[in-house]
C-alpha cells in the first residue's frame, strides 16, 4: 500500500472511530459492540489477502536473513572464472549441487549436457608498431570467447575503422591485408542499455567473418560498455561457414578511440596483434538441478534459474553469480518460511549461456516429455541490481496476470511488466507454449560491468541482491502456489 493511500485510509477510519463514540452513548451496549466489530473487521481488511501476507513474509526473511550475499562472495572466491569445460566451471558445479544440498532441497542431481571448450591462453598483446613516436605502445584487449590465435610472432598490419558492416563492404578494397577496427560504441541516446547492447553486438559476433570476406587479417572491436576507459570486455564470437577464420579480439573503448583518432588525423596506423588462445573439442558438463517438491501439484513444475558458467576474466559477480544465488534463495527461503507451495519448484543453474547455451538446450531436450507440466520459467541474468520489473516472454494474457501478480510484490520495488526475452537458458521452452519471465533490475549500471575484469563481487550491492532475490521468490510462490495456472502461447515446434 502506497503512503497516500494508507493515509487516507487512517483518516477515514478515524472518522468512522469518531461516529462510533458518538453513537455508542446513545444506543445499548450490544450494538454498540458489533458495529466496534464490524470497525474493527474492516480495518483488518487490506492485510488479509494471505498472499500478501506470504509476500512480506518472504521480503522480510530476505533483507534480515537472506544468503544471496554470502553465498556469492564465497562462489566468486571459489570459482572466479568458470568458463564452460574449466576446472573453475566443475568447481562451481560443485560448489551449487553442496549448498542445494545443504539446503535440504530435494532431487537434487546434476544433468549433463554437452559444452563448447574455448581457452584464452597466456598471450594476449596489441601493440602500435607505427606512428614510429608511439611505437610499442600497448593498448589493453582481451581475446573473443571462440577465437583463434594468431601466429607465434603475431599479425602485423595496418588498420581500417569501421562502424558497421554495410560501410566494411562499401570499403572492402581498403580493408584486404588490413585489421578492421570496429568502431561502433552502444548508442547513448538510448535509455535501455539493453537494448543499446543489441545494437552493436552484432559486430562482435559475427564481425570476424564479415572482416575476412573482404580479406582482412584480424578483427578487433570495440568493447560493449557505455563506459569510456581501459578494461576490455569479452564476449562470445562465431565463425560463419566456408569463410576465412581470423582472430578477434575485444578493445577497450579508450583504445579503440585512441586508434580511432590517429586513424582520423592522418597517421599511418600499425597494429601487432598477438594471442594464443584455442578451441578443445567439447566436453560433457552438467547443469546443476534441485527441488522443493509441490503439495499438492508435484508434477507441475515452476523453474527458476540463471547460468553458472561465467567468463574467464573478473569474477562473474553480476553475470551471472548474481542470478545464481537469487535463484538459491527461492527455494530456501520458501522452505525456511513453510511456505511449501501447490506446484515444485525447481532450481536450474545452467552450465554454458555464455559460449553455446548447451546447458538451456539440453534442460529442454531431457525435459521435452515434461514440457506441457513447466506452467513457467523464471531467469535472472541482468545483474544484481536495484529490482524493477520482469520482463514477459508470453502471450499478452500471460502477461496480463503476471502484472497483477506483481502489484502484490511492491515493497520489493518491482513495477514494470513489459514484453521481452525471458533469458537464453529458458528460452527453448517457448517452443512448447511455455511462458517465460526474466527479472529486470535497474539496468543503467549492467554494461560497466559485463563481461570485464570489473564483474567482481565488490561491484555487487548486498540490499539490491536480495532484494532481487525477494522479489523473485515472491513471484514464483504466487504462480507455483496459484490456483490456476497462467495462459501458454501456441506449440511452436515440430518436435
Ligand atoms: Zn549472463
Amino acid at each position: 500500500m502506497a503512503f497516500d493511500e494508507y493515509a487516507a485510509w487512517t483518516s477515514a477510519l478515524e472518522r468512522l472511530l469518531r461516529c462510533c463514540v458518538m453513537f455508542a452513548r446513545t444506543v445499548p451496549p450490544q450494538a454498540a459492540l458489533a458495529v466496534a466489530a464490524f470497525v474493527v473487521a474492516l480495518a483488518a481488511s487490506p492485510q488479509e489477502d494471505p498472499r500478501r501476507e506470504a509476500v512480506d513474509r518472504i521480503v522480510e526473511e530476505s533483507l534480515a536473513r537472506g544468503e544471496a550475499y554470502a553465498r556469492l562472495r564465497s562462489l566468486c572466491r571459489i570459482a572466479p572464472h568458470r568458463l564452460s569445460g574449466s576446472k573453475g566451471a566443475e568447481k562451481a558445479i560443485r560448489w551449487a549441487r553442496d549448498i542445494m544440498e545443504r539446503d535440504g532441497l530435494e532431487n537434487v542431481r546434476l544433468e549433463p549436457c554437452r559444452v563448447a571448450r574455448w581457452e584464452r591462453g597466456e598471450v594476449e598483446e596489441l601493440t602500435l608498431t607505427s606512428p614510429p613516436p608511439l611505437r610499442g605502445a600497448r593498448l589493453p584487449i582481451l581475446a573473443l570467447g571462440g577465437s583463434i590465435a594468431t601466429p607465434e610472432e603475431g599479425i602485423e598490419a595496418g588498420v581500417i575503422v569501421v562502424r558497421s558492416v554495410e560501410e566494411l563492404r562499401k570499403r572492402a578494397d581498403e580493408a584486404r591485408g588490413r585489421i578492421v577496427l570496429f568502431n561502433r560504441p552502444m548508442d547513448d541516446a538510448n535509455e535501455n542499455p539493453f537494448q543499446a547492447y543489441g545494437g552493436a553486438v552484432g559486430q562482435r559476433r559475427s564481425g570476424a567473418s564479415e572482416a575476412a570476406r573482404v580479406g582482412a587479417v584480424a578483427a578487433l572491436v570495440r568493447s560493449l560498455t557505455t563506459r569510456l576507459d581501459d578494461f576490455p570486455h569479452t564476449g562470445a564470437m562465431q565463425y560463419a561457414a566456408g569463410v576465412p577464420r581470423i582472430p578477434a579480439a575485444a578493445i577497450s573503448t579508450n583504445g579503440a578511440n585512441r586508434i580511432a583518432g590517429l586513424v582520423e588525423a592522418g597517421r599511418d596506423v600499425r597494429l601487432r596483434l598477438r594471442l594464443d588462445c584455442r578451441s578443445h573439442d567439447p566436453v560433457e558438463s552438467f547443469n546443476v538441478v534441485g527441488e522443493l517438491v509441490g503439495r499438492e501439484l508435484p508434477d507441475e513444475i515452476v523453474v527458476v534459474g540463471a547460468h553458472l558458467d561465467a567468463w574467464d576474466v573478473g569474477e562473474g559477480a553480476h553475470d551471472d553469480g548474481a542470478g545464481c544465488v537469487q535463484a538459491l534463495e527461492v527455494p530456501r527461503l520458501l522452505e525456511k518460511l513453510g511456505l511449501r507451495p501447490r506446484r515444485t519448484i525447481r532450481c536450474v543453474l545452467f552450465m554454458n549461456e555464455e559460449n553455446g547455451v548447451g546447458g538451456g538446450n539440453a534442460y529442454f531436450r531431457t525435459h521435452i516429455d515434461e514440457m506441457s507440466r513447466h506452467v513457467l520459467a523464471v531467469e535472472s541474468d541482468r545483474g544484481g541490481f536495484t529490482p524493477r520489473g520482469f520482463a514477459v516472454a508470453g502471450t499478452d494474457a500471460a502477461r496480463a496476470e503476471i502484472a497483477e501478480l506483481v502489484e502484490l510484490l511492491e515493497r520489493t520495488g518491482v513495477r514494470d511488466v513489459d514484453p521481452g526475452g525471458g533469458g537464453a537458458d529458458i528460452g527453448p521452452m517457448a517452443q512448447e507454449g511455455v511462458p517465460l519471465v526474466g527479472f529486470v533490475p535497474d539496468p543503467q549500471r549492467y554494461f560497466d560491468y559485463h563481461h570485464s575484469a570489473r564483474d567482481v563481487f565488490a561491484a555487487v550491492n548486498r540490499r539490491e541482491l536480495e532484494l532481487g532475490a525477494a522479489a523473485i521468490a515472491g513471484l514464483v510462490w504466487l504462480v507455483a502456489d496459484a490456483e490456476g495456472t497462467l495462459p501458454r502461447a501456441p506449440i511452436a515446434s515440430s518436435r
